[in-house]
C-alpha cells in the first residue's frame, strides 16, 4: 500500500508509532474496534488519541488530483477502498478554483 505519513514538526517517537499502528488499519468494518484497541495499547483516552492523530497526515501517493497532480489526502483509513475505486479524482481547490466545473469521477 502506497500510503505517505507526514508528520508535523512537534510529533515524537511515540505519536509517529501510533500514528503508523492507527494507518496501518486495513478494511473490515472494525474500525471502531481498532481504534479501541489503539486507546488499551497506548493507554490513552480517545480524545488524546485523535490530539495525535492530528499530528499526521496522510496521503495516497498513487491516487493523484487530475488536474493538478496532489496527492489524496485521506482523513480517515475506512476511505481507502472507496478512493481506490474511482477512476478519477480531483482535489478540492481544483474543484473549489473551477467552481464546480470539475467534478469527482464516476
Ligand atoms: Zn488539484
Amino acid at each position: 500500500m502506497s500510503l505517505k505519513l507526514i508528520f508535523s514538526a512537534n510529533a515524537d517517537q511515540s505519536d509517529i508509532q501510533l500514528c503508523e499502528d492507527y494507518w496501518a488499519y486495513v478494511h473490515d468494518g472494525r474500525y471502531i474496534e481498532h481504534i479501541e484497541m489503539l486507546c488499551k495499547q497506548y493507554r490513552i483516552d480517545y480524545h488524546t488519541l485523535f490530539s495525535v492523530l492530528a499530528k499526521c497526515q496522510a496521503y495516497l501517493d498513487d491516487v493523484h488530483c487530475e488536474y493538478c497532480g496532489r496527492p489524496y489526502q485521506l482523513y480517515v483509513p475506512a476511505d481507502i477502498p472507496y478512493i481506490r475505486k474511482q477512476s478519477s479524482w480531483f482535489c478540492e481547490s481544483c474543484i473549489s478554483f473551477s467552481g464546480g466545473q470539475l467534478t469527482v469521477g464516476r
